[in-house]
């Protein structure tokens, strides 16, 4: 497929942005991969244009933690102030085990297209219900529901070996599989979705739920063998709150981090979610041994945990990667937000040069791509892969912005998507995502969700 994106008002380069004023600019793709950026670039007979007028373009945002079942978990009452044990019991954990194949696919095709409409196109959905007898299915409509969206979805492995310590899960009377069972079903996806290609639409990821909680430290490390042994990343959930330190030191005798990297699960193919409560030994040690965060603030607000230490992280030189967290404690699911609030939040805590927009962009792009070994995505360049989104700043919101390269983070939701393309395809045009029915979804998820209540009371 070809295209030309004409008159934008800026791109969001690497090294520079081309937003002066007067001035409009213009990207050529080819067969996916992004091959001319420049001004007043002429459409050949073979391309189809994509007129940018007074649109911005941001390389495709990548959601580094996600949970797309709980999509459809937004606002549970029960759940509503809670803090982080008590909601996993009363929301994520009270709920999953009736969710079925076909509520799994709905969730999924709704949370991936919430995700497209706040500017993503990549993501890591950390997908936990797995348990003794669980069916294959339920991972399989994940995939199927990223492929008839259109969106890249790494799929972070998640599931228990033990209930151990972790209230929700012992509460819900759920089986944890062995390690056997789980390492033969990563096989089984490993050979049926992994792509080990440039520019994969599908990756997996060695993801056990809680690193602290979910498995024993000699489960954790044959995961890690068996990660490594597959060139998998691995991904799991560490110091959300207190709790897990104490665990740790009470356990081990080490703290979480160090625990962490005596089961080998550090380094440069390792990143955490939250890491809320990592304290400055901590930091050093994840920086170290090139260990990532997502940072995903707008849950952490939501359940009063804290706020991640994303100034020191980034000081002591770990990779910062954003995150929306599942929708049952981020009802938002906007990439768009998580970057408006990163930006906000750590200026409240350390001053206005706390953040800034581009470093919060390349956050949330560039360094998410890093982290999973995409090297091709994150960044508009020529040579790279086409994954690249058209913010329409028409709005009367914008009229008054001076900084239009800014202005989606700045001004936050809602975003207004002109046009998201991926891996060379265009997949959202004026706000709609191609080939999808969203309104015959959503009678689908009215029964099925009517369905789950009843299962779950
Ligand atoms: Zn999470």
């Amino acid at each position: 497929m070809f295209y030309l994106i004409q008159n934008a008002l800026g791109v969001f380069l690497p090294s520079h942005l081309t937003s002066q004023l007067g001035e409009t600019c213009d990207i050529r793709i080819s067969n996916g991969v992004i091959t001319e950026v420049g001004h007043n670039l002429l459409a050949t007979s073979n391309e189809q244009v994509i007129d940018a007028k007074n649109c911005v373009v941001y390389p495709g945002l990548i959601n580094t933690h996600h949970h797309i079942a709980q999509t459809v978990l937004k606002a549970i009452p029960e759940g509503l102030d809670d803090n982080l044990g008590e909601w996993l019991a009363n929301v994520p954990y009270r709920f999953w085990p009736h969710i079925e194949p076909k509520l799994m696919y709905y969730a999924a095709v709704l949370g991936f297209s919430e995700l497209l409409r706040s500017g993503a196109t990549t993501c890591c959905d950390h997908h936990y219900l797995y348990h003794e007898s669980v069916t294959q299915e339920l991972e399989d409509v994940v995939w199927q529901a990223a492929e008839d969206v259109g969106i890249r979805l790494v799929l972070c492995r998640g599931g228990a070996t033990h209930a151990g310590s972790h209230r929700g899960l012992k509460g819900s009377n759920i089986v944890p599989e062995s390690i056997e069972q789980m390492i033969t079903r990563l096989e089984h996806s490993f050979d049926r979705y992994h792509q080990d290609q440039v520019n994969p639409m599908r990756r997996l990821v060695v993801a056990p739920t809680s690193l602290i909680h979910s498995s024993t430290s000699d489960d954790l490390k044959l995961l890690a063998e068996f990660a490594r042994s597959h060139k998998l990343k691995m991904h799991s959930h560490l110091l959300e709150v207190e709790f897990d330190q104490i665990q740790a030191k009470d356990k081990y005798g080490l703290s979480a981090v160090e625990y962490a990297q005596s089961c080998n699960w550090l380094g440069e193919d390792v990143w955490f979610a939250h890491l809320v409560k990592a304290n400055q030994q901590d930091i050093q040690l994840l920086a170290d041994t090139g260990t990532s965060i997502s940072h995903c603030p707008t849950s952490n607000c939501r359940l009063g945990s804290g706020v991640a230490p994303v100034i020191p992280m980034y000081s002591a030189g770990m990779n910062v990667t954003l995150g929306v967290d599942g929708s049952a404690s981020s009802e938002s699911g906007s990439m768009i937000q998580e970057l408006n609030l990163t930006w906000l939040l750590h200026r409240s805590l350390h001053g206005p040069k706390a953040t800034q927009v581009d470093q919060v962009i390349n956050w949330a792009s560039k360094n998410g791509a890093n982290l999973l070994g995409l090297d091709n995505l994150g960044v508009i360049e020529i040579g790279k892969a086409a994954d690249l989104v058209l913010y329409d700043l028409s709005d009367y919101r914008y009229w008054g912005n001076h900084s239009p390269i800014y202005a989606p983070v700045m001004a936050g939701e809602p975003v207004k998507i002109k046009a998201s393309i991926i891996n060379g395809k265009q997949v959202v045009d004026n706000g709609q995502i191609n080939g999808l029915d969203l309104g015959e979804i959503r009678q689908n998820l009215k029964v099925a969700m009517q369905q789950l209540l009843t299962k779950a009371s």
